[in-house]
C-alpha cells in the first residue's frame, strides 16, 4: 500500500517543488489541495481542444462541452450518492452554495420566532449568511454546544433541536479541530422536528465517502478546489423538492425558459439556478477529480489519512510545550490537527516552518466562535492530504522542534 501511496505523490507536479531550497512538505490542505495532473490536463484538454460555451450552439465544439459539462453533473451525483443528477447545481463553492440556501430558501421561509441551529465550530461561511439570514427574517440562531474535547454534544442537540427549529446548518468535518459530526443522527433529529438540515461538507468531500441519501442531508455543499479540483467551483446538492423551492439569487441567460417585456420563467433545477456562463473548465477539473479520488477509493483514503492523522496526533502531543486541540488520541477525526507551542505565536510558528520548507496555515481559519471557545486568538493548523507521507509528518515534527529552539 504504501508503494501505492508513495507513487500517487509523483501524480502531484507542484509536491516535486522547493521552497526556500526546501523540498515542499505541504500541510495546508484544508485551505487548498494540491493538483493532479489528470486535473490539471482536464482543464488544458478542454481549451485546447474544445473550449466552447456550453447550451448555446448547434455546433461540434459547443455540444462536445456541453456533454463534457453535464457528464461532470452525473459523476459528481454518484460521488455523494444523489439519487439523480438533476440534484446537483455546479457553483463557485461552498461558500456560494450555502448562499444560495440561505438566501434562496431560508430567507423566503423563516420568519420571527424560527430557530436556526448551527454550531460555535463552523467555519464563518457557515455561519455568517446564517446570522444575515436570521437579522432579515426575524429568526434566532442557536448554538449546539460542544463537549469539553470539541464534539458536538448530541445529547444536547437532542435538547435544543426543537418544533421552533427550521433549520440545522453543521459541517460533516469541522475545520479547525477536524471533528467529524454524527449528521446523520442530527438530521434524524431535526427532521423529526420538521426542519431541513444543511451540511458544509468542505471538509469532508474527497476525505471521508459521502452518501447524502444515507445521511439524509437536505442540502449538501463542497468545493472542488478542497479535493483536488481547481479553484472557483464547487457543488449544492438539494433533495429535488427542495430544490424546486428555492429560489435563484442569480438571474440571466441561460437560467431562464422564457422572457418577455415584464416577466421571465425559469427552467427547472439545476439549470435555474447557474445563471450566465459557468466555470467549464472548473467543472471538468472537478469531473477529473472525482475519477482520481474514486480510483484510489473513497475507503481506502479515509483510512490512510485517518492512520497519518493520529499518527501526527500521537507525534506532536509528544512534544513538550505543544497543546493539540481537539478530541483525545484514537477519536476518529477529519485530517486536521490544530496545535500550539508554548510561548511563540502560531504566525511566528508557520513562518519559521515556512523557512524549513513546511507550510501549515495559522491563524483564526475563518472560525473565531471556535477560537473564543478554545480561549485563544490563533491557532497553528497542519492538515493533510491522501498524498502525504510519514516523512512529512517527521518533518512538521522536525521543524516544529527547531522553531522551539530557534524562538527560546
Ligand atoms: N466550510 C468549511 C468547513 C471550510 O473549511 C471552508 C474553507 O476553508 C469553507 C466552508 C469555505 O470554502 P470555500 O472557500 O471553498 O467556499
Amino acid at each position: 500500500m504504501d508503494r501505492t501511496w508513495n507513487n500517487c505523490r509523483n501524480d502531484f507536479p507542484l509536491l516535486q517543488e522547493k521552497v526556500n531550497d526546501e523540498p515542499l512538505v505541504y500541510l495546508d490542505n484544508a485551505a487548498t489541495t494540491q493538483k493532479p495532473r489528470s486535473v490539471i490536463q482536464a482543464s488544458t484538454d478542454f481549451y485546447e481542444h474544445f473550449n466552447a460555451n456550453i447550451y448555446r450552439g448547434v455546433h461540434t465544439l459547443s455540444q462536445r462541452a456541453t456533454a463534457a459539462y453535464e457528464a461532470v453533473r452525473r459523476e459528481a451525483a454518484e460521488f455523494i450518492g444523489a439519487k439523480s443528477s438533476a440534484e446537483i447545481v455546479f457553483t463557485k463553492g461552498t461558500t456560494d452554495s450555502l448562499n444560495m440556501v440561505a438566501f434562496g430558501w431560508a430567507l423566503h421561509r423563516l420568519g420571527p420566532g424560527d430557530e436556526i441551529a448551527v454550531s460555535p465550530a463552523e467555519h464563518h461561511s457557515n455561519l455568517v449568511p446564517w446570522q444575515q439570514v436570521a437579522k432579515l427574517t426575524g429568526a434566532h440562531l442557536v448554538y449546539l454546544p460542544l463537549a469539553d474535547d470539541g464534539q458536538l454534544d448530541l445529547g444536547l442537540a437532542r435538547v435544543l433541536i426543537d418544533d421552533r427549529t427550521k433549520l440545522v446548518a453543521l459541517a460533516q468535518v469541522t475545520n479547525v479541530l477536524g471533528t467529524i459530526v454524527p449528521i446523520k443522527e442530527v438530521a434524524k433529529i431535526a427532521h423529526q422536528h420538521g426542519a431541513k438540515i444543511v451540511v458544509d461538507g468542505a471538509q469532508a468531500a474527497g476525505h471521508l465517502p459521502v452518501d447524502v441519501q444515507d445521511l439524509d442531508a437536505d442540502f449538501y455543499a463542497f468545493s472542488g478546489h478542497k479535493m483536488l479540483a481547481q479553484t472557483g467551483v464547487g457543488v449544492l446538492y438539494g433533495k429535488y423538492d427542495l430544490l424546486e423551492q428555492l429560489t435563484p439569487f442569480e438571474f440571466g441567460g441561460e437560467m431562464i425558459d422564457s422572457v418577455g417585456l415584464d416577466e421571465a420563467t425559469f427552467k427547472e433545477p439545476p439549470l435555474k439556478f447557474e445563471a450566465g456562463t459557468q466555470n467549464i473548465s472548473g467543472v471538468l477539473s472537478l469531473g477529473a477529480a472525482i475519477n482520481y479520488l474514486l480510483a484510489i477509493g473513497q475507503e481506502e483514503i479515509a483510512r490512510r489519512e485517518q492512520e497519518l492523522t493520529q499518527d501526527l496526533l500521537k507525534q506532536l502531543t509528544g512534544l513538550s510545550g505543544v497543546t493539540v486541540y481537539g478530541p483525545k488520541i484514537g477519536t476518529p477525526r477529519g485530517p486536521i490537527v490544530s496545535f500550539n507551542l508554548d510561548g511563540v505565536h502560531p504566525h511566528d510558528l508557520a513562518t519559521a516552518l515556512d523557512l524549513q520548507g513546511i507550510a501549515i496555515r495559522a491563524g483564526h481559519h475563518c472560525a473565531q466562535p471556535l477560537l473564543a471557545w478554545l480561549g485563544c486568538s490563533a491557532t497553528a493548523r497542519a492538515s493533510l492530504a491522501l498524498y502525504n507521507n510519514e516523512e512529512d509528518l517527521a518533518a512538521l515534527v522536525k521543524g516544529v522542534e527547531n522553531a522551539k529552539e530557534f524562538f527560546a
